[in-house]
């Protein structure tokens, strides 16, 4: 027995499935990341023609089978493209890095609608933020804090000494320390990126468009959420489209 279910979704990545035909990975709002044939879909007259890019969101129909780990889309209403108000290469290599962050982030079938809203606005902000570079580690720290994966920064793991004015992190145990208690290979972060982060992390955040970031703070914030993610997250690696930015710089 198929049901028919109606949920919120964005495209991760598309297959091709036959001849004419897609397979899309999906991350839905209240089923996690599925997949689904969209039959037909490469034909010029589908109904699907054009709405399945990646990274777009829409509402989906599909016929959905609690045993099957492929299911049937059946339509798509209102598909909001954001890769076409995107304009400049840095802002579509962030949009690729988010996406493909997210979709390593994310497990089949496991829920979490609060993941999925924090994409979608990432995806809404990105072509009208100051600075992209803050938006992608808004993503990276938010999605690392609803994993369960972001450290407590605000005490020494060795002394308990307050880490406003900056801290040592070792990512892989996880680990955040005062200077005199680091570990030899331990990651700094200066105060300014310590104090950027746990604005990043913290529950309200109204002037989000106006943020911008140093490009030392760029490095230092970047390096410490990457190697929070590499020993952490499984699966996931530096986003191809970040390499691409990183040779045209
Ligand atoms: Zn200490």
């Amino acid at each position: 027995m198929s049901e028919i279910l109606k949920d919120r979704a964005v495209v991760l990545r598309t297959y091709d499935y036959g001849e004419t035909s897609l397979v899309v990975s999906f991350l839905t709002r209240s089923q996690g990341k599925i997949r689904l044939l969209a039959k037909g879909a490469k034909k010029d007259k589908s109904p699907f023609s054009g709405s399945l890019r990646t990274g777009s969101f829409g509402n989906i129909v599909f016929y959905f089978k609690q045993e099957r780990d492929l299911h049937l889309l059946k339509e798509i209403e209102n598909s909001d493209i954001f890769q076409n108000s995107i304009e400049d290469l840095e802002r579509l290599c962030i949009f690729q890095a988010g996406l493909e962050v997210l979709d390593r982030s994310v497990r089949e079938r496991d829920a979490d609608e609060r993941i999925f809203d924090l994409f979608e606005s990432f995806i809404r902000l990105l072509p009208r933020i100051a600075d992209p570079w803050a938006l992608l580690f808004l993503l990276y720290a938010r999605l690392l804090k609803l994993t369960g994966f972001y450290p407590a920064t605000d005490r020494c793991a060795g002394c308990g000494a307050d880490l406003a004015s900056g801290f040592m992190a070792q990512p892989q145990a996880g680990r955040i320390t005062c200077c005199a208690c680091g570990a030899d290979g331990a990651l700094f972060v200066s105060e300014q990126s310590a104090r950027f982060l746990s604005r990043l992390t913290g529950d309200h955040l109204n002037d989000i468009e106006e943020l911008s970031i140093s490009p030392e703070e760029r490095k230092e914030i970047g390096r410490f959420l990457h190697f929070f993610f590499l020993y952490h997250i499984e699966g996931y690696r530096l986003p191809n489209a970040l390499k691409i930015l990183k040779e045209v710089d």
